[in-house]
């Protein structure tokens, strides 16, 4: 993973959505091992960038359930995609990664950490 994260909370989302891009990446659009498209980079750099500047931080609970789900239109459609194409097959190729996905989706209510600087 090219970025750091705040805590290892915030790498293991950063990781988790890294699986699952590169997972949809390989089926969807014929990728080789460790490469992406460039629609796919383009949508990882942005899902980074959100983690990044999520007010949440450790308190928060998975993008999905977030009440207030930062990303723009069009990339939230495309994580979407990404996330119900993917999701159900991480339980076998995963399955560590995904119970803690489900775990931290537990956590309906996310709590405020810090400010967004974006
Ligand atoms: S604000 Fe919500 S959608 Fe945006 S990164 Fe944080 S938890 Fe995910
Ligand atoms: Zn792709």
């Amino acid at each position: 993973m090219a970025k750091q994260f705040s805590s290892k909370r915030m790498q293991r989302e950063a990781r988790t959505v890294e699986v699952m891009i590169r997972r949809y990446c390989r089926d969807k659009h014929g990728s080789g091992q460790g490469e992406l498209c460039d629609q796919c980079q383009e949508l990882l750099d942005y899902a980074y960038l959100r983690l990044t500047h999520c007010p949440f931080q450790d308190g928060k609970t998975t993008c999905g359930k977030c009440p207030v789900h930062c990303y723009k239109p069009g990339m939230r459609q495309e994580i979407q995609e990404v996330m119900r194409y993917v999701g159900p097959k991480m339980v076998l190729t995963n399955p560590l990664m995904a119970l803690s996905h489900a775990l931290d989706g537990l956590r309906r209510k996310p709590v405020k950490r810090r400010s967004s600087a974006a």
